[in-house]
C-alpha cells in the first residue's frame, strides 16, 4: 500500500521535485500570512539566538555542518571513516535518544494540556511503545544528507552517510535521532495528530509562517529534537559552554541557500519557528553567548 511506502524525510533534498512548483506559488503565499503574535522583543531575541547558534557553527570544530553545505558534497561511501564514525555515534546514542524523546513527548503533552485526556494518553503510550521498538540506524550512501523512516520498517532509521558525517557531536546527533523517533512515534496513523496540530498552530501563530499539515509534524519533530538535546546537555555537564553545545542541536539549519518545500519550512524559518516555540532555549543560547570563543 502507498501508505506503507510513505517516507518521512528530515530535510529538503528528498522533496526537491516540489521546488519548481513551489517557486510558482511562493510569491502568492505572502498574502495569506497573518502577522506574528510574537512581540517585537521576543522576535529580536529569537534572531539574536539564531546569530549565536550560527556563529558557533563557524567557531566550533564539532559544529553540525549546514544542510546546504552537506548537499554540495560528493556522496560518502558507507565504509569511509567519517561515515563509520557517524554511524557508530548514532547507534551508540540511539538508546539514550529514545529515553529523551519519551520524556520530551510527555513534557510537551503537559505543556499543551493534552495529558489529562485519557484518549491521548493511550495514544501516547502506544507512541512510546513504537519508539522503544526501534533498534537500528542504517547508514545509506544514496540518502546523502537525509535521514528517514520507512513506516513499513519502523524499527530502522535510515541515515544518509553525508548526514552521519556532518553531525559531528553527540548533541547534533541526538537532535536528529530524536526528530526521526518523533516521526516513528506519530506512526502511519498520525496518532499524535492533536499534539502535532497544537504545536503547528502555535508556531504559525507566533511566527506568522504557515506551519500547518506536514510542516506541523516536521516542526514538532524539530522541537522534540531540540528538547532532547537540551535535556542531554543539562544531564551531562562538561567544560564546553552550554550555548556552544545547544547550538549544535539546531545549527544544521544555518544555511546560505534557504529553501523550503511544501512539507518543510526553509531551514532558517525552521530555526525561527523552533526558537519561537522554545523561549528557554533562546535564553540559554543568549545568556551563554559571552563564552563564545
Ligand atoms: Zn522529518
Amino acid at each position: 500500500m502507498m501508505r506503507n511506502l510513505r517516507i518521512l524525510c528530515l530535510f529538503v533534498a528528498c522533496s526537491l521535485g516540489f521546488s519548481s512548483a513551489l517557486a510558482q506559488t511562493k510569491s502568492g503565499s505572502h498574502s495569506t500570512r497573518k502577522p506574528p503574535s510574537m512581540s517585537a522583543e521576543a522576535k529580536a531575541l529569537v534572531e539574536e539566538a539564531i546569530g549565536v547558534a550560527c556563529t558557533h557553527a563557524k567557531l566550533d570544530p564539532q559544529s553540525s555542518l549546514a544542510i546546504d553545505e552537506m548537499q554540495a558534497r560528493p556522496s560518502l561511501p558507507v565504509h569511509s571513516p567519517e561515515a563509520r564514525a557517524g554511524a557508530e555515534r548514532a547507534q551508540r546514542l540511539l538508546p539514550l535518544a529514545k529515553t529523551l524523546v519519551a520524556k520530551s513527548l510527555r513534557q510537551l503533552a503537559t505543556d499543551y494540556g493534552l495529558h489529562k485526556s485519557p484518549r491521548f494518553t493511550v495514544k501516547m503510550n502506544q507512541a512510546i511503545g513504537r519508539i522503544n521498538a526501534v533498534r537500528r540506524v542504517r547508514p545509506d550512501m544514496e540518502s546523502r544528507d537525509n535521514a528517514s523512516v520507512f513506516l513499513s520498517r519502523p524499527r530502522v532509521i535510515t541515515f544518509g552517510t553525508l548526514f552521519l558525517a556532518g553531525l559531528r557531536s553527540d548533541e547534533g546527533m541526538i537532535s536528529v535521532l530524536a526528530h526521526e523517533l518523533m516521526h516513528i512515534a506519530d506512526g502511519d496513523n498520525d496518532s499524535l495528530r492533536s499534539l502535532v496540530a497544537a504545536v503547528g498552530n502555535k508556531a504559525s501563530d507566533l511566527t506568522g509562517l504557515d506551519v500547518h499539515g506536514q510542516r506541523g509534524e516536521e516542526i514538532t519533530c524539530d522541537l522534540v529534537g531540540a528538547m532532547a538535546a537540551r535535556a542531554y546537555v543539562a544531564g551531562t555537564p562538561g567544560y564546553e559552554s552550554i550555548a556552544r553545545r545547544l547550538a549544535r542541536s539546531i545549527q544544521h539549519n544555518c544555511v546560505e541557500i534557504d529553501e523550503g518545500d511544501e512539507d518543510h519550512l526553509s531551514p532558517r524559518n525552521t530555526i525561527r519557528a523552533l526558537l519561537a516555540l522554545n523561549p528557554a532555549l533562546v535564553r540559554e543560547l543568549i545568556n551563554n553567548r559571552e563564552e563564545q570563543r
